[in-house]
């Protein structure tokens, strides 16, 4: 199972998306899935051009909008595994609306977002994720919010999965995400991606100079939310690996009445003349 294409990334040498990519591609075909089972729905944004590198069925959706289209396309084929990915800006700017809902809705798919703290295909403006002081041609004087805080977002969200990962650890990412495709319910990434070009403060050193992985942490407990959550404070947020799974919460799908039936995407929607102007009657 191939999951790399010929189609050439127009990313900046050393972006972590190429990680991001990668680790895509091996964790798919590390669970054991085909091409032809795996859908990969992006937004806008440097990170939304992660749909076309990718050998499997994927749509470049519009800005912040790649999770309604990925949750309409898993409830219409079940049958799909369902990857949305973005960048913070798309993710936690525009797109915060569907991804607080979609994350309390417990729909299974999985959202990668690729978090850089910049908008990067606009050349570099301060993004819900950057830091307090950050300057940029946005904020010249420096960014006067504190950064939003997604992984404990995602916690009290009431969120099933939550993960963070490194681009440039592509084995723990790897391990990441394919835990997250085995998930049952939305599973919720966020990646330190750093953008080589327009972020000068948060680069690859300054991750690891800080980031430090639950696994080394005492007696760390992955079923315990409010562990996950004092642990994440304790730490600013700069932790990697899988901070919370709750494996005993049924997904959305599991609670929607005949969803396991045939996928409405098998449905013969053919209608006979006539048919839809019946049963458009009953709204008139
Ligand atoms: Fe990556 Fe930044 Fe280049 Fe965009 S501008 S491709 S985020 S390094």
């Amino acid at each position: 199972k191939d999951f790399r294409n010929n189609v050439k990334p127009n990313w900046c040498p050393g972006c972590g998306d190429f990680s991001v990519q990668a680790a895509i591609q091996r964790a798919s075909a590390n669970v054991g899935i085909e091409p032809t089972e795996l859908a990969v729905i992006s937004g806008i944004g440097c990170s939304g051009r992660i749909s076309g590198y990718i050998n499997s069925y994927g749509f470049h959706g519009i800005h912040g909008r790649a999770l309604p289209i990925a949750q309409g396309l898993k409830m219409a084929n079940k049958d799909l595994h369902v990857i949305a990915s973005g960048g913070d800006g798309d993710g936690f700017a525009i797109g915060m609306g569907h991804t607080i809902h979609a994350i309390r809705r417990n729909i299974d798919i999985t959202y990668i977002v690729m978090d850089n703290q910049i908008y990067g295909l606009t050349k570099g403006q301060t993004s819900p994720r950057s830091a307090a002081g950050f300057q940029t041609k946005s904020t010249p004087g420096g960014a006067i919010e504190p950064s939003l805080a997604p992984l404990e977002m995602a916690l009290t969200s009431g969120a099933t999965f939550v993960a963070q990962g490194f681009a440039s650890d592509i084995k723990e990412l790897t391990s990441i995400i394919e835990a997250g495709i085995a998930h049952k319910g939305f599973s919720f990434i966020n990646v330190f991606s750093p953008c080589v070009t327009y972020n000068k403060v948060n680069t690859y050193d300054w991750f690891k100079e800080r980031l430090v992985k639950v696994g080394a942490l005492d007696d760390y407990d992955a079923s315990n939310r409010q562990i996950a959550m004092q642990q994440l404070m304790a730490h600013d947020s700069m932790l990697t690996g899988i901070l919370y799974q709750n494996l005993d919460q049924p997904s959305y799908q599991e609670q929607v009445v005949d969803y396991s039936a045939e996928p409405l995407s098998t449905h013969d929607l053919y209608m006979e003349p006539g048919k839809f102007d019946d049963l458009m009657k009953e709204f008139y």
